[in-house]
């Protein structure tokens, strides 16, 4: 029987821990075809520090390109799209990702959000709305795609790590249609035909918490590696605590033909989970009824506002702003119409581009999705938030007020385990 292999390494030394995952997948030379072209897709999709874990640690990608580079590649490109509305150049620069690769002797970094150059490729059978999809001709060519994600959670998807960061493959365009379709289905279909061939995944301080807003990094030491994502990703599903069960999208691309999740069908080298086993704080956000004080108009909205709107309501707990502002609509999602009974004025937000059509009535949230600190500013100021400016005014603010949330997070993280403790008693 045919197994997908994935292994699992441990230490601190992010050098030698991804040269001994490549080895025990059989070494980088014999991953890496000599005097190929390669490109490296990390995680640089926000706009963080690498302290934050919302990237992938500078320390991976730069293990990643030195170890690629004892194959002999004619080139090595760093490539990224940042999430919409995001200067991907920027995001490189902040996360740290972009010095390192320079470092390491990557020979291009190349911001796919402005590449000119795009193939127009067809999915079959999708299972979307997107019946095309638009990449540049660099990716399509290369011969070797290499995914270097973080895993962080999502309190929508659960988590982020080897399928999702593909999304980062796409232009804003793409992406946008992508978030008005199924996005988990749009997910997959980009999958079917942007083949990654390796995939290697910063878990030494990968992130639990309220992702992929906000995060709270965790020492954990590991990373993983395998040229099947489904089994990459369950493998580190089976590490972190999360059921298989609660990720629909792994049976999605099982479907598909993009791996295997089925623990008989998977072979772990190295490490075993058992023996790096560390259950992370994932919070699952599960719909907006329990915050009954609120009235919350979620249909049809993707898994994008959906988490940061989850986010955002356990952010104005966090600053003890969730009862002031009990009472109000917040309205997100496509609409043909405003909710029945929902009353104009300056108690009703409208979150997203989705609902822009109805701006005269409410409070308008620009952006698809809105940057994170859009949604809070806009219900506790009650003005409209719709210009870039207007989010970079805010970031003294945001650092200010960002403590309050990590102290709630710890707080949050302690209930649950207490409870867990309780239940094992
Ligand atoms: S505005 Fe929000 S719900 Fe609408 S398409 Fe964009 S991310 Fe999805």
């Amino acid at each position: 029987m045919y197994k997908s292999v994935v292994s699992i390494t441990k230490g601190s030394d992010a050098e030698k821990l991804v040269h001994e995952a490549l080895s025990l997948l059989g070494g980088v030379e014999n991953l890496i075809k000599p005097n190929s072209s390669v490109v490296v897709k990390p995680n640089a999709g926000h706009w963080f520090p690498p302290e934050t874990s919302v990237c992938t640690s500078p320390a991976v990608v730069s293990a990643v390109i030195k170890e690629l580079r004892k194959a002999k590649p004619k080139e090595i490109i760093l490539a990224e799209s940042a999430a919409i509305g995001a200067d991907t150049m920027k995001c490189l620069e902040i996360s740290g990702i972009g010095k390192a690769a320079e470092e390491a002797g990557v020979d291009k970094i190349l911001d796919i959000k402005s590449a000119k150059d795009l193939i127009k490729i067809p999915i079959r059978d999708a299972k979307s709305d997107l019946k095309r999809i638009l990449l540049p001709r660099f990716i399509i060519e290369a011969d070797h795609i290499i995914n270097v994600p973080i895993f962080k959670p999502n309190m929508c998807t659960l988590f982020t790590c080897a399928l999702k960061n593909l999304k980062g493959l796409v232009q804003d365009k793409v992406h946008y249609e992508m978030h008005a379709t199924s996005l988990t289905n749009a997910m997959i279909d980009l999958c079917s035909v942007a083949k990654v061939d390796l995939n290697i995944i910063d878990m030494i301080r990968p992130a639990e918490g309220f992702g992929p807003h906000c995060t709270l990094p965790i020492d954990f030491g590991c990373i993983v590696a395998g040229r099947d994502p489904v089994a990459v990703d369950s493998t580190i599903c089976r590490m972190v605590g999360i059921d298989i069960k609660d990720v629909q999208y792994l049976e999605q691309a099982r479907e598909r033909g993009l791996g295997n999740y089925d623990e008989n069908s998977i072979e772990i080298r190295g490490k075993t989970i058992n023996q790096v086993f560390k259950e992370l704080w994932i919070p699952f956000l599960g719909g907006f009824t329990k915050y009954p004080e609120y009235h919350i108009y979620s249909e049809y909205a993707c898994s994008s506002c959906q988490s940061l709107m989850g986010y955002t309501m356990e952010r104005l707990k966090a600053q003890d702003e969730y009862d002031k502002n009990a009472g109000i609509s917040i309205v997100f999602g496509r609409k043909k119409s405003l909710p029945v009974g929902v009353k104009a004025g300056k108690n009703l937000i409208l979150v997203g581009d989705c609902v822009k059509k109805y701006r005269d009535q409410g409070i308008w949230i620009a952006g698809c999705p809105p940057i994170e600190p859009f949604p809070i500013y806009g219900i506790l100021d009650r003005i409209p938030m719709v210009t870039t400016e207007q989010g970079a005014a805010l970031r003294p603010r945001n650092d200010a007020d960002i403590p309050k949330l990590n102290k709630y997070m710890y707080q949050e993280k302690e209930k649950r385990n207490r409870i867990a403790k309780g239940k094992n008693n």
